[in-house]
């Protein structure tokens, strides 16, 4: 169950990002675009429903439900588009950020804080989560409310389930849904989200809504569609409790490396204490001392030549919600700015363009050959392939940052 990402990030960043962490359960194979020929039709999908009411009715939804959430069904050939053609989007950190964190977000943030600052006094004294991050996942996934998807969640659902690629996982979604609509806490037409079937403020997964949706402003029902954000930015804060949110602690910070720092340990992999990061020279990019968090690690996300952040537990709590470094980042950097932080000083590597999926995975093939093992071919730049990244990089005499970039790739031909 995790939550889902919509906007105009559904796209496959440049580094340590998949389609699937911005979409669904991790481990798919994502086909390419060109792989896809069969799109289904009305009268498939029709089909596919006199089988899936048993299975719905096994599951526990009443005929009732079924009759009055499925009927209208419309075979939506868009969806499934979208559903193939993710993968091909690829954006760099740099890009993401922009757009993600632009002054058009921060400032209606801000906005928003002040004119709920009721609201988030008591999520935040309820859930001991900051009010900047709920806020900031509210930015990033309905830009505070503004974007929550009209898209009819249920024929969503049911035209993902009925395609093949992930039936299963749309399928359990489904009835999750269908069992909301039974539970009474939203009508079939209020029912609204993403194409992919992710709802409301904060963008919420069905399955989701069941286990971390809450009913703040007492009203009987978990309304995380409607006008009112209440429920939605409780449910949030409600999951980041879940999975461990530590309030006071930071999510990450930028910071600056000595000249000579050993990049080998720049890795999400490599944990210590910020006492030993701050021996080895680390320092915070704002000035003064080191925050104790805990257990850190130095991550570069655009490489030795991009900002390095400093991240802690909480880092890891957010990626509950989205596993991409540059979704984490843009939530964790966005709640400094709501808070008033400065923006992000170093610069990136703009000259680099993003990977493209076939380029991804002719990285992770010769990284292979060259005996350098990505462990797979998936045009995911996971751990496994920034390892891969980092080792070659060692061998040839160059910074180990990991950045699977167009030069690796150029050189590795
Ligand atoms: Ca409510």
């Amino acid at each position: 169950m995790r939550v889902f990402l919509v906007l105009a990030m559904i796209l496959a960043l440049a580094q340590n990002v998949s389609a699937q962490s911005l979409n669904t359960s991790e481990g798919d194979a994502l086909p390419q675009g060109d792989d896809w020929v069969d799109q289904g039709s009305q009268a498939g999908l029709e089909a596919w429903l006199t089988g899936f009411r048993d299975r719905a009715l096994a599951a526990g939804v009443t005929a009732q439900t079924l009759d009055q959430a499925l009927r209208d069904l419309r075979f939506d050939a868009d969806l499934i588009k979208k559903d193939r053609n993710q993968s091909e989007f690829t954006k760099t950190i740099w890009d993401y950020l922009d757009t993600a964190v632009s002054d058009d977000r921060v400032v209606p943030g801000v906005k928003a804080l002040k004119r709920h600052a009721d609201l988030f006094a008591r999520i935040e004294a309820e859930y001991g989560v900051e009010r900047e991050v709920v806020a900031a996942i509210w930015g990033l996934e309905s830009a505070y409310g503004t974007f929550r998807g009209k898209v009819a969640t249920i024929n969503a659902l049911s035209t993902l389930s009925y395609d093949a690629r992930r039936a299963a996982f749309f399928e359990g979604q489904l009835i999750a849904a269908l069992k909301i609509i039974q539970n009474g806490d939203v009508t079939p037409a209020a029912m609204q989200g993403s194409w992919a079937g992710a709802m409301g403020h904060t963008q919420f997964m069905p399955g989701s809504w069941w286990e971390f949706a809450v009913d703040f402003d007492g009203d009987g029902k978990r309304n995380i569609w409607g006008d009112d954000p209440a429920d939605a930015l409780a449910s949030t804060a409600n999951y980041l409790r879940h999975w461990g949110w530590t309030k006071g602690q930071p999510w990450g910070l930028e910071i600056s490396l000595p000249t000579g720092f050993d990049y080998d340990q720049t890795t999400e992999r490599v944990r210590k204490p910020v006492a030993d990061w701050a021996a080895l020279g680390v320092r915070p990019m704002a000035g003064g001392e080191l925050p104790d968090g805990g257990l850190a690690s130095v991550l570069l996300p655009g490489g030795a030549r991009g900002a390095a952040f400093l991240i802690f537990s909480n880092f890891q709590v957010i990626e509950r919600y989205n596993t991409a470094d540059a979704y984490v980042i843009a939530v964790g950097h966005l709640s400094d700015r709501l808070r008033g932080g400065p923006p992000i000083k170093a610069g990136w590597p703009r000259e680099l363009r993003a990977l493209t999926q076939d380029e991804r995975k002719e990285l992770q093939t010769r990284l292979t050959q060259a005996g350098f093992d990505a462990k797979g071919v998936d045009g995911r730049i996971g751990p496994n392939t920034i390892a891969a990244v980092k080792a070659w990089q060692k061998a040839n005499g160059r910074i180990p940052d990991g950045y699977a970039s167009l030069e690796v790739l150029e050189a590795l031909r």
